[in-house]
C-alpha cells in the first residue's frame, strides 16, 4: 500500500522479514496446517515467531500472529510491542487484527491480501480504525507471489487427498455391495 513511500533499506528489510515469516509458513505446511507463518520484529532483530497450528493444538487461538504476539510479549516483558513491525504472510483475521490493535505495534507487513477474513483493509481495516485508540501502519503485497504460491500448493495437495479419499471410499463401498449381492444370491441357490 505504501511501498513507494519506504525507503530501498527498508524495502530490503522487509523482504528479509517476510522471508522468514514464509519460512514459519512451511513448518506449518509440514505438519499438514494451512500455511500462514509470521515474525516480529524490534530493533533489527525477530523476537517473536509463530505459525498456524489450529488442529495441531485443537484451538482456534493457534493462529501465527497470536502465537507471535505471546512470543514477543514474553520477550519484552510487556504486553504492549510499541516500536515493533509483525511481518504476516497472509493478512490477519479479525482476532489477529484486533490483538495487534491492543498490542499497540506500530506497523503490520503483509503479503498475501485474505479474501475471507482479511482485516488489514480487504473485508475490514481493524488496524487502522480511527475508532480505537491505536492504529498501525499497513504495508501490503510484499513478497505476495510466494505468500499465495504456498497457499495454493497446500489447498491442491488438499483437494487431490480428498478426491482420492472419495474415490476409495466408493471403492469400498461398491466391493461391499456387490459382497452382499453374492451372498443374497448364493443363498437362494
Ligand atoms: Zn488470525
Amino acid at each position: 500500500m505504501e511501498l513507494n513511500a519506504l525507503s530501498p533499506e527498508q524495502q530490503k528489510l522487509d523482504l528479509k522479514y517476510m522471508k522468514a515469516a514464509l519460512k514459519q509458513a512451511e513448518k506449518a505446511l509440514a505438519i499438514g496446517e494451512v500455511p500462514i507463518g509470521a515474525v516480529i520484529v524490534y530493533d533489527g532483530r525477530i523476537i517473536g515467531r509463530g505459525y498456524n497450528r489450529r488442529n495441531t493444538d485443537h484451538t482456534t487461538l493457534a493462529h501465527a500472529e497470536i502465537t507471535a504476539i505471546r512470543k514477543a510479549c514474553k520477550k519484552m516483558g510487556d504486553w504492549r510491542l510499541e516500536g515493533c513491525t509483525l511481518y504476516c504472510t497472509l493478512e490477519p483475521c479479525p482476532m489477529c487484527a484486533g490483538a495487534l490493535v491492543q498490542s499497540r505495534i506500530d506497523r503490520v507487513v503483509i503479503g498475501a491480501a485474505s479474501p475471507k477474513s482479511g482485516c488489514g483493509g480487504t473485508l475490514l481495516n481493524i488496524l487502522q480504525n480511527e475508532d480505537f485508540n491505536h492504529q498501525a501502519e499497513i504495508t501490503a503485497g510484499v513478497m505476495q507471489e510466494a505468500c499465495t504460491e504456498i497457499l495454493q500448493r497446500f489447498f491442491k495437495a488438499l483437494r487431490v487427498r480428498n478426491k482420492a479419499e472419495k474415490k476409495a471410499r466408493r471403492a469400498a463401498e461398491a466391493a461391499m455391495m456387490a459382497k452382499k449381492d453374492a451372498e443374497a444370491a448364493s443363498n437362494t441357490l
